[in-house]
Order: C-alpha cells, then structure tokens, then sequence
C-alpha cells in the first residue's frame, strides 16, 4: 500500500563545528539532483550510515548504494563529539552485567571494524590508542567513581587508580582528587574520521550530502525526495539518529539531549607546562554534571559539558553563549592562567539515549529498515551495529550478529511534557548538586 512520511524536521546543526573548521575545505558536494535510481538508499552519514552502506557496498559488489546525508559528512553528531572511540566502558550504572558485557563486546568489535578501515585506507584522524581516565574532582563524583569501578569489574576491564598527584602528573592541574585509568579506548579528530570514512566507500557507494530527505514514499519500492532531486530505490535503511522520530520510525523510544563542546587554539609552547607538558590526554567524568576533557595531539584543549533536553534538535544564541561561559569556566578552574584563551569553536550536537539500555535495529517496516546508536559508547557500538545490519540484510550469521539481536528493543518513553520535565529535573540536580565537578 502506497504511503508518504514527511520529514517534520531537518538537521540544522548551526553552529560551526570546531573539529570540522580545522580541516581544509572539503571538495564541491555531490547533492541529489534529477531522478537517481539505486538498490539500497541509506538516509544519515553519521558512524551508522557510514559504516552499513560501506559493508553492503562490500557484501553486493553488484547492487548500488546511495548514502545520502542532509549537511556535508563531518558536520553533524559523528564529527562533533568528543572523539572518544569507546569499550571496556561503563557509565557506573549498569543494573545488568551480562547485558553491559554483550554490549562491551559489541562495542570492542566497533572499535576494530573502525581501526581496520581507518588503517586499510591510511585515514589521517589524528587516531591514538591512548586509552582514557575517567575523572572525579570532589565527593560526589568520588561516588560515581565507585560504582564506575562496580561496572567495570562487572564487565571484566582491567584499571588501575590514579591518586591526586597521578592526575597532576598527567593534566598539570590539582583540579582532579582522583581517576581511574583504562586502556582500550582510541582517542581520534571525530570530523577528520567521518571525512575518512566517506572519501574512502567502496566504488558501488555514491555519497550525496547537502541533500535532506523531505519525504518518503513507500509502495512497491521507495522514492526519497530532495530539494533537487528524487531517489528511487528497492530497499531504504535509516540511520539519521534522533531524526528518525521525525519521519515516524522509533518515536517515543529515545530521549534526545543535546551536548556542547568547544576548542581552543592549539597551545602555545610556553602554554604547555600548564597541561602537563604536551602529551595528549583524554578525560571522562564520572558525574554527569562533570565536563568531558582533551589535550588533542594538535594540542588544543576540548571541553566538553552542559546537557539541555534536545527535542529541538538546534541550538540558540543563548544556549550556545551560556556553553561558552561553563567551557571557560571548565578550564579556569583546572587552568586559571588559560582562562581567556580563544576558543576556535563552540557547538551543540544532539544524541539518543533510552530507558533500557535497548537498540532500534532492524526491519521497521517492508523494505525499511534502521540503525541508531544510542547510549553508552555510541561510536563504537554504532560502528558495529552499521556493518552488522549490512550483514544481517546479506544474510550473514555470525555470534555478534546474535549478541546485537539479544539486546533489548529500546521501550516506550512518557510523552513530552512529562518526559521533559524529568529529564530537565534530573539534569537540575546534577548541576546543583555536583556543580563542583564541572
Ligand atoms: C558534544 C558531544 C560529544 C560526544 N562525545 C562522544 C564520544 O566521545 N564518544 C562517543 O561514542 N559518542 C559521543 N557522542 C555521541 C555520538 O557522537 C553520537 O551518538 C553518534 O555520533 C550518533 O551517530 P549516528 O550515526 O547514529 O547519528 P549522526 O551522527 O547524528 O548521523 C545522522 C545523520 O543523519 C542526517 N540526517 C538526519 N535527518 C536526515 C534527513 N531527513 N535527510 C538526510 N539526512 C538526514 C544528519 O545530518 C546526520 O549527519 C557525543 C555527542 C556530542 C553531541
């Protein structure tokens, strides 16, 4: 039966991405013009997109694919996260260990599938297995640091504890109590990654940004249309993550929050001292109120905090301006002499969480299909899910196809305004109660 979804929002990420403006100015967009004809559309260049319709251009050498994203690949949440390429990892409030662990070895398969691409085609993305420490600066993020440590034992990752000296040693700063390092994580320049992945797609994958999918209509096949143009295609896989609640695919199912981050200009030599001396460092906060921080290998400080619910999906002037002030006091506090250093960007991206720690994967409805990532370590699990759906519509089997299925659909969420309102009171109580761990 013929059928229309109308997209009742767009992407609109806004402001610049700092990890995107350092790169040279990607090549002219292929955008969706005239009437394309493909096997497989696969809507969203994020990690998801990325990595399905590179594995089904692999798997069906014959068939084409066209993955279509709405802004230039790079841009959007894939490329302006903290670049932290996740397992081993645990947020401290796993409930279900045998769950935490199937995801743990969904997520360290994602971190291989992403280095065996990255290394395969010499992706430059600053990659480093310099693992990570997550963080606390005061008695209420010691408490999570407990119960982080709980969750990592549950899952079988090794750490070893870092006293207040240990932190300083590392950061140049006495801002941290305590941490606990973790080997296993890949630290990388997020935006340089997602180029990466997209200039390196097998021949039979057309990419084709700056193109958001308006409508789709389904009926014997699918057409995908674009400002410019119309895709035709047998089978559509959607990856465009919290926006497919806006074309009628997994809505009430995942919590949207928006993050911000910003980075400063690369270090001076006599600025480096400061921050430990120069190598780079990755840092994880064990309250959620706490802020997310990197010295990158081209040595600018990432500072990464302040949550809003993110229905809108876009940001305002005075979100971005209140991030600014939280970003400045972040590295004020751990490095009041780099108080007013310039930030070279600020930027909000939106992600999905859900109430159960579940999955939207798989067939949503005849021919179509879709992929999110959601949760703890999205980049990594994100990265297998992409490549394990591809493999599940080539009908390939395997254990960690299994695992992916063993997971938990994600459950049905109040409706807005209730579920708003409890996710701006528990962000509230984190930052009246923790505030010191910003
Ligand atoms: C500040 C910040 C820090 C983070 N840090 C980390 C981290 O360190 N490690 C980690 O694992 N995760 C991190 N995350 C989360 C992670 O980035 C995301 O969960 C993940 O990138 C989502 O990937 P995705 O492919 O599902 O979606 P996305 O990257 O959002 O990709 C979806 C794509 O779909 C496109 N799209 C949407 N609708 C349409 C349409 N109608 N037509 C065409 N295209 C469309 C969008 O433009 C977008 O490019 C962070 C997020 C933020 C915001």
């Amino acid at each position: 039966m013929a059928a229309v979804r109308k997209a009742r929002k767009l992407p609109s990420d806004g402001a610049k991405n700092g990890w995107y403006e350092t790169l040279p100015a990607p090549p002219p967009a292929q955008h969706v013009a005239g009437t394309i004809s493909t096997d497989w559309a696969v809507i969203g260049a994020g990690i998801c997109g990325l990595t399905v319709a590179r594995q089904l251009g692999e798997l069906r050498p014959a068939d084409s694919v066209a993955l279509v994203d709405a802004e230039r690949v790079g841009y959007g949440t894939s490329g302006r996260n903290a670049g932290f390429l996740l397992k081993g990892h645990s947020h401290g409030g796993e409930k279900d260990m045998a769950l935490g662990r199937r995801n743990d070895r969904l997520c360290a398969a994602g971190v291989e599938h992403i280095r065996d691409i990255v290394m395969r085609h010499q992706v430059q993305c600053d990659w480093s297995d310099w693992g990570r420490i997550y963080v606390a600066s005061g008695a209420p993020g010691e408490t999570h640091l407990e119960h982080l440590a709980h969750g990592l034992e549950g899952i079988g990752t090794a750490y070893s504890l870092v006293d207040r000296d240990g932190m300083e040693a590392v950061t140049g700063t006495r801002f941290y109590s305590r941490g606990i390092r973790a080997d296993g994580t890949a630290l990388v320049q997020p935006a340089a990654l997602m180029r990466g992945l997209g200039a390196s797609l097998p021949e039979n994958v057309a990419l084709y940004e700056d193109s958001p999918v308006a409508e789709i209509h389904s009926g014997g096949g699918f057409r995908l249309v674009c400002p410019d143009g119309e895709i035709s295609a047998r089978q559509v896989v959607l990856a465009n993550h919290v926006f497919a609640e806006e074309l009628g695919v997994a809505r009430g199912r995942v919590v949207p929050v928006s993050l911000f981050a910003s980075l400063t200009r690369p270090l001076k030599e006599e600025e480096l001292a400061q921050v430990g001396g120069g190598g780079e460092f990755g840092l994880l906060p064990a309250s959620p109120n706490g802020s997310t921080v990197r010295l990158t290998r081209d040595r600018r400080i990432l500072m990464r905090n302040t949550l809003i619910y993110g229905r809108a999906k876009q940001f305002d002037g005075g979100q971005l301006e209140g991030a600014v002030v939280n970003h400045r006091e972040g590295i004020r506090r751990r490095w009041p002499d780099l108080a007013d250093i310039e930030l070279d960007g600020t930027w909000g991206g939106t992600l999905g969480f859900t109430r159960n720690g579940g999955v939207v994967f798989g067939e949503m409805a005849p021919g179509l299909h879709a992929v999110m990532t959601t949760d703890a370590a999205p980049l990594t699990r994100g990265a297998i899910a992409g490549k394990l759906l591809a493999d599940q519509l080539c009908g390939i089997d395997s254990p960690l196809l299994q695992d992916m299925l063993a997971l938990p659909k994600a459950a049905l969420l109040p409706p807005d305004p209730f579920l708003r309102f409890i996710v701006n009171h528990r962000i509230r109580k984190a930052e009246t109660g923790e505030s010191g761990e910003l």
